[in-house]
């Protein structure tokens, strides 16, 4: 036989397409005052991974020199390394590791975006995800603006360069009360920092400081890798100048009700993050101990699908009294992309990713616990493989509720024809899943668990979106412009 002949057909596919999660969004790292900003900026990019995948990029601001840009396609750890880190030199750095939800996956998307223009160099790194970013795009194009990149980031470059006021607070904050939805972003004027986050404050940014220097950082994990302490959340609405490590409160944006992202705290943000004053980790197993009063069943094992449902596997396990199992091992060397051979099975790609330990599982009554479903792809693969290792029973159980709507704040979630939640009953979905029982976390026992913070924003599953969807109501497709 020819090697070829024995070769299955290979062919390349990205790993993550079809996968029952929602996408991490992207993260957002910067520091002030101290010449190793660029390589604290790398380590918190580093921490910051988990919210993008697809590029990462620095830019730092160096007195002499000015910009001193890197980006690439890739994990961090592939676009950088210790000759280029060198390179960046300079007090002031800012990072970006992004996922994008839509649009081309290109390099000159990958921020953070750097411009020249008549008052010095202007970068930008952002979190979130304008919602009038095509009816800003359509204005300034009309007025001429040439746009370099697919993201609704660059309208926040041209409205600040196109500014008239000579004040640089003013060019700004102006530009920031132009745009409305979801953003926590950084930029950097010269070696001037600007951080701020939207009024309602979807997505989170907090402020560190690490000796003389000062720190912003989309998540506290972030922190920890570089031995900076924590100092607060930017406030939603709040906007801060930083210059060679000093912090200066300088704005406000008009007051919103805010509308932190509940979907944080269930699946995006890590475990070892405080987000919107709450241990991640503690606030999962909460969810995890609810479901369990909720939705009781006899079982002889707990597990999680890993990682991120591994706190609410916890919770569950804590409050019904049954044993917590190591029973799927996840591979987390997989990957972006994936080569894979055609011809294999239909669920090799759950196969690639989860292995089940078939001592826990062959003969036994499973109680599995995952954070969210969004199409359902993944788990129904899942729960064959389990099948086919042999359990007696599947109940799936469900830390948060069935999603029913699009997010349009930066999350990237499929239409509200691909989501189970909002196409199927309770009860079609545990069908389709091919499981003896389903329940899911319901609306008020997922804000109970958390109901010392809050409000937050739950318009995924409730369809109560808080900032107006101005592209969307004009007849724009937002999520193409989404970051
Ligand atoms: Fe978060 Fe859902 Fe609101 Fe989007 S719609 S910001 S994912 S809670």
């Amino acid at each position: 036989m020819s090697l070829d002949r024995r070769l299955p057909m290979l062919g390349t596919l990205p790993f993550d397409a079809p996968d029952d999660r929602p996408r991490e969004e992207c993260g957002v790292f910067a520091v002030s005052g101290t010449d190793s900003a660029a390589r604290l900026t790398f380590l918190g990019l580093y921490a910051l991974q988990h919210r993008g995948q697809e590029s990462a990029g620095i830019v730092s601001m160096d007195r002499e020199l000015g910009a001193q840009s890197h980006k690439g396609m890739g994990l961090v750890s592939e676009v950088f390394d210790e000759e280029v880190i060198s390179r960046l030199t300079g007090d002031t750095a800012l990072g970006h590791v992004r996922y994008s939800t839509a649009g081309p996956s290109a390099l000159r998307n990958a921020q953070p975006v750097l411009v020249n223009y008549r008052h010095g160099d202007l970068a930008l790194a952002h979190n979130g995800n304008l919602t009038n970013a095509c009816e800003l795009r359509e204005e300034l194009s009309a007025q001429g603006a040439i746009f370099q990149t697919d993201s609704d980031t660059e309208v926040v470059i041209h409205l600040i360069a196109r500014s008239r006021d000579e004040n640089e607070i003013d060019r700004v904050m102006g530009a920031l009360r132009s745009i409305t939805g979801a953003f926590s972003l950084v930029l950097e004027a010269g070696d001037t920092l600007y951080a701020a986050r939207d009024s309602r404050g979807f997505r989170p940014l907090v402020l560190g400081r690490r000796g003389d220097a000062a720190v912003v950082s989309s998540e506290t994990c972030a922190l920890d890798i570089i031995g900076a302490d924590f100092v607060r959340d930017i406030e939603p609405g709040e906007v801060l100048k930083i210059r060679h490590g000093v912090v200066e409160a300088v704005g406000r944006l008009e007051p919103a009700t805010p509308a932190p992202c509940m979907f944080e705290l269930v699946y995006f943000s890590r475990p070892d993050s405080t987000v919107w004053g709450l241990s991640v980790d503690a606030a999962r197993r909460e969810f995890g101990r609810q479901l369990a009063r909720e939705h009781p069943v006899d079982g002889d094992c707990v597990f999680s699908v890993p990682d991120s449902s591994n706190s609410a596997a916890l919770g569950y396990a804590e409050e019904s009294g049954i044993p917590l199992e190591l029973a799927l091992i996840r591979n987390h060397y997989v990957g972006r992309t994936f080569i894979h051979p055609t011809q294999a099975g239909r669920d090799f790609k759950v196969r690639v990713k989860y292995n089940p330990v078939a001592e826990v599982i062959a003969g036994k009554r499973l109680i599995v616990v995952d954070d969210s479903l969004v199409r359902g792809t993944t788990s129904r693969g899942l729960v064959r493989m389990l099948r086919d290792t042999g359990a007696r029973e599947i109940h799936f159980r469900v830390a948060s509720p069935p999603i029913r709507f699009p997010c349009y704040y930066g999350v990237d979630m499929p239409t509200r024809e691909e989501l189970i939640g909002a196409t199927h009953s309770i009860d079609e979905i545990r069908e389709h899943l091919g499981v003896d029982s389903i329940g899911y976390l319901s609306l008020e026992g997922m804000a109970g668990a958390v109901e010392d913070s809050g409000p937050f924003c739950d318009a995924c599953w409730t369809g109560s979106y808080q900032a107006p969807l101005v592209d969307l109501e004009l007849g724009h497709e937002p999520a193409s412009f989404s970051y």
